[in-house]
This record gives C-alpha cells, sequence and structure tokens, in this order.
C-alpha cells in the first residue's frame, strides 16, 4: 500500500461519524467501534420492520413485561447512555417456527414462535432477555459492523491500490463501508461476545429478580442433542461444556445482586 492510498485510508476513517475505543460494562473489555449506534440502529430498523410479526401474540406482553424488567436492571452498568429509554425498546413474537431469538442496536427484540417451547418458565424467557439485552449494552452489534466494515475497507483500498483512478475512490471505499455495515448486521455474534453477553446477562437476570440457575440447565438441556438437527439459535449460540462451566463460574457474581427477600 503507497503512503498516498494510507494516506487517504486515514482520511476516510476520519470522516466517519465515530472513530473510537469503547469499553464493555461489568467486563471492561476494549473495543474499537467505528459507526455512531445511531446510524446502525436505523439499519437495524430497516431489517425489524421487514420480520413477519405476530403483534396479537397472547405471549408477547409477557415477553414485553420480563423485558422491560431486565432492561430497567440492565441500566445500572450503561455508564455510556446506550440503552434506549423504556418507551422506544420493541418486542415483537416472530412468525417462524425455528427456535431463535435476537436483539438489535436500539432495542428491537425479536421471539420466534418456534423459541417458546424450549422456554416454558418466566426463568427461562430471562435468560433469553438477558443474554439478548446484553448484546445491546455491550454494542456487539456496532462492534461486529465496524469488524466487517474494517475488512471491506480493507478490500477496497487494496483493490484501489493496484489502479490509479483516484476520482472513482470514494465511491468505491463508501460502497464497501455500505457493504461492510448491511453485511455485518446480519452475521452472527462471535464466540466472545456470546461468553460476555452470558455473563451479564445472568447479572441482569437475576437483579431483575428471576433465578439465575435457569441459565446453566437452560443450555445443558438443548446441549443434550436435538435429534441430530442443531437449531439455527443453538447452532450460533454453542451450548456445550465450557459455556455451561462458565455460567456456573459467574453464578455467586450474579446470585450477589439478587435483591433481598423480605
Ligand atoms: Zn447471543
Amino acid at each position: 500500500m503507497s503512503p498516498f492510498t494510507t494516506m487517504r485510508l486515514f482520511l476516510l476513517l476520519a470522516s466517519l461519524a465515530i472513530v473510537g475505543c469503547q469499553q464493555v460494562p461489568v467486563t471492561g473489555r476494549s473495543q474499537f467501534i467505528l459507526v455512531d449506534e445511531g446510524e446502525v440502529a436505523a439499519l437495524s430498523a430497516t431489517e425489524f420492520a421487514k420480520m413477519k410479526k405476530l403483534p396479537a401474540d397472547p405471549r408477547l406482553p409477557k415477553l414485553r413485561e420480563i423485558g422491560l424488567k431486565i432492561v430497567a436492571a440492565a441500566r445500572r452498568d450503561d455508564k455510556a447512555g446506550v440503552l434506549p429509554p423504556a418507551s422506544r425498546w420493541e418486542f415483537a413474537v416472530i412468525d417462524d417456527k425455528s427456535p431463535n431469538a435476537f436483539a438489535m442496536p436500539g432495542g428491537k427484540i425479536g421471539f420466534h414462535t418456534g423459541m417458546f417451547a424450549f422456554a416454558p418458565t418466566d426463568d427461562d424467557l430471562a435468560v433469553i432477555m438477558g443474554h439478548e439485552v446484553a448484546h445491546v449494552i455491550c454494542r456487539h452489534g456496532s462492534e461486529r459492523v465496524s469488524q466487517s466494515m474494517g475488512v471491506a475497507i480493507a478490500a477496497a483500498v487494496a483493490d484501489e491500490a493496484t489502479r490509479d483512478s483516484s476520482a472513482k475512490t470514494r465511491g468505491t471505499w463508501m460502497a464497501a463501508v455500505g457493504l461492510g455495515a448491511q453485511f455485518g448486521i446480519l452475521l452472527p455474534f462471535s464466540r466472545s461476545h456470546e461468553s460476555e453477553s452470558d455473563r451479564l446477562g445472568l447479572i441482569f437476570m437475576a437483579r431483575a429478580g428471576y433465578n439465575p440457575e435457569a441459565a446453566p440447565a437452560f443450555w445443558t438441556r438443548f446441549g443434550k442433542g436435538n435429534g441430530g438437527k442443531t437449531p439455527e439459535f443453538f447452532s450460533t449460540h454453542p451450548a456445550d461444556a465450557t459455556r455451561v462451566a462458565q455460567l456456573r463460574k459467574w453464578m455467586p457474581e450474579a446470585k450477589a445482586q439478587m435483591p433481598k427477600k423480605p
């Protein structure tokens, strides 16, 4: 890469809304985020709007109730003000038989109809909700978008470095950034994101008054084979012995935050 190309890359990065290092709550891990949380939230809202929702599903009020309790419990760790106000959160039952649940930046949470069979109690729902809200407070969506933008920018730079077409340069880069952002939203989370969400989710559910012991039980149940075919949620959220062992390790930290019984 020529020094000139490097400088142009630097200028492009500097022109992006936010370039910087942020810290994940509780774990304190540093993360590099290239995008504005609001822009990622807007992209997410577009994706969320396309999904087939069931607004009259009788399980929706319960989901919303548990979700908002978890969000309220999570706010104590939201030093950076990432979590939207309660009125901005949107919970939806998604008409899809595959067992899956997800959270998007900006506070959009979706539960597939196929997920409910795997989460019969409020504590089970709180396990999933705690985990998903943790993805939001940790800005995993923005981090993932930033990572895939980084890959897209590198590819565009490599491409430009072999040609001398400076007029098109900015357009090429901006297209790459857009692709990276779009693609990033749809990628599964990394293993370290999953661990972080497990730990914070455990704390949030305990703080909200749910039994954190439901978490290792939930993951153990699904770790024991599902007739050979791994449902989508569990292929992107592997329920192996490591995951359950980590939850056990973090259990005292979570239990210490449970509300005191009168
Ligand atoms: Zn997850």
